[in-house]
């Protein structure tokens, strides 16, 4: 693996120079570096989040930060910059502990945490930047420690929005949270051909089922059509595909009896939803670990009419990947700390996304996406999008 290997091959940096930073004093030394030389510096983690390339600047890689202490006294784990979810989650495990992470433990710690973090358990847990106790932040002057007594304007504007250009996050220290009564797993029906437009009842299902939940269930839904080809289930290949990913806090009786009007709406091709060990909680919404390119973007929306989910169904091509999580719950509370996450006063966030190559050019897989979230605009709330599920190279036209 080279320094700028990333999860998104669709967008590739040309830096001057790389630093793969094995700590704080690396990052000083690569900051005065590049403010001798005037170079731009671009920060580099797994690259999940990546929209712009760094061309002809220096670039910092965090991969080596990639150290996980857990202190089971105070429940909180410090993270280095380059640590995934998934480093936190197998260092917390084993304490009966686990950090308040999302879909894919491939996400690096602190790219998420700077979207807000919309974990598996977000209506029982709140944002993942609920949870953070302090940010360690790199500059070229040297390395200070942001927490709310400290500074509380910005470990608010970090815990969001993401540091002050120039400044490197280089540690985070997180609250854990409580894996018993951890439930999860994946509802999954096929709707048809990959090609037709599908058959929206069981969306509508999913949403109607939604509305009422108590906190401590918290699902998503993505419609997937699955390509031909031979790698996949022989039952998905070449279909749209529709999954709930669920995760429970409550236990498994108590999940159960919150998911059986659900489980009897549909019937369901496959339902995973079991006792849950947090090592294996990628089998959720069971996303693929594969680096490719892609774009897309979000809306965060007050409700879900029936007319806009048909049209998921229906516009939901060959091309495109459409996921909607639900919020509300603790996601909708004050946290006990200010943050800036955005996304509190939304019921659903919507996001869209679609694969990108030469054959099909990213203004044209811009214009896929936009045809299915437009149908949402109108129900969007005041705060827009999440910043978190914006990808790839910026739309034609915008900066
Ligand atoms: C498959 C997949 C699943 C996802 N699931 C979820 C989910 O469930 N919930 C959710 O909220 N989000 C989710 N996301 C979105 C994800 O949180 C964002 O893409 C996030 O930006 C990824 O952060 P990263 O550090 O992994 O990526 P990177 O692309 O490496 O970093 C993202 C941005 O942060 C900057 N950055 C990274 N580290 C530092 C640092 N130490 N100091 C300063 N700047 C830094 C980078 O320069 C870049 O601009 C998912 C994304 C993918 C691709």
């Amino acid at each position: 693996m080279t320094s700028t290997r990333s999860f998104q091959t669709g967008i590739t940096h040309r830096p001057s120079a790389v630093v793969a930073a094995t700590g704080a004093h690396d990052v000083v030394a690569a900051l005065a570096r590049a403010g001798r030389e005037g170079l731009a510096v671009a920060v580099h983690s797994t690259g999940h989040g990546l929209r712009r390339p760094c061309d002809g600047g220096l670039l910092i890689d965090t991969a080596a930060m990639a150290g996980v202490t857990v202190d089971p006294g105070t429940r909180t784990a410090r993270a280095g910059a380059g640590a995934t979810w998934g480093d936190v989650v197998a260092a917390a495990a084993p304490h009966g502990l686990r950090p308040p992470h999302g879909s894919a433990p491939s996400v690096g710690v602190a790219g998420y945490l700077f979207g807000g973090g919309l974990g598996l358990a977000v209506r029982a847990d709140g944002w993942a930047a609920d949870h953070v106790r302090a940010v360690e932040i790199t500059r070229a002057g040297g390395t200070v420690t942001v927490t709310a007594e400290s500074d509380p304007t910005y470990f608010a504007r970090v815990r969001g929005t993401g540091p002050d250009d120039g400044d490197v996050v280089t540690a985070v220290v997180v609250g854990l949270l409580g894996s018993d009564g951890l439930v999860g797993g994946g509802l999954v029906r096929v709707l048809g051909a990959a090609d037709a437009p599908g058959e929206p009842a069981a969306l509508h299902a999913w949403a109607d089922w939604t509305a009422p939940l108590p906190d401590d269930v918290t699902s998503g839904v993505s419609v997937v059509p699955y390509p031909d080809l031979p790698l996949l289930p022989p039952h998905l290949r070449g279909r749209r595909v529709l999954r709930v990913g669920v995760v429970g806090t409550g236990g498994t009786g108590r999940t159960d009896a919150l998911l059986a009007p659900l489980r009897a709406a549909v019937a369901w091709d496959d339902d995973t939803v079991a006792p849950l060990d947090p090592r294996t909680s990628s089998r959720v919404y069971a996303e693929p670990e594969v680096p490719h390119a892609y774009l897309g973007d979000d809306v965060l929306v007050d409700g879900l009419d029936r007319a806009a989910l048909d049209r998921v169904v229906s516009r939901t091509g060959p091309m495109v990947v459409t996921g909607i999580r639900h919020l509300g719950g603790a996601a909708g509370r004050a946290p006990a700390v200010a943050d800036t996450v955005r996304g509190r006063d939304a019921a659903y966030c919507v996001n869209v996304l679609a694969p990108f190559d030469d054959d099909v050019p990213a203004a044209c897989a811009w214009s896929g996406v936009d045809r299915l979230l437009d149908g949402f605009s109108p129900r969007a709330t005041a705060e827009g999008s999440l910043p978190s599920f914006r990808y790839g190279p910026p739309r034609p036209g915008t900066a």
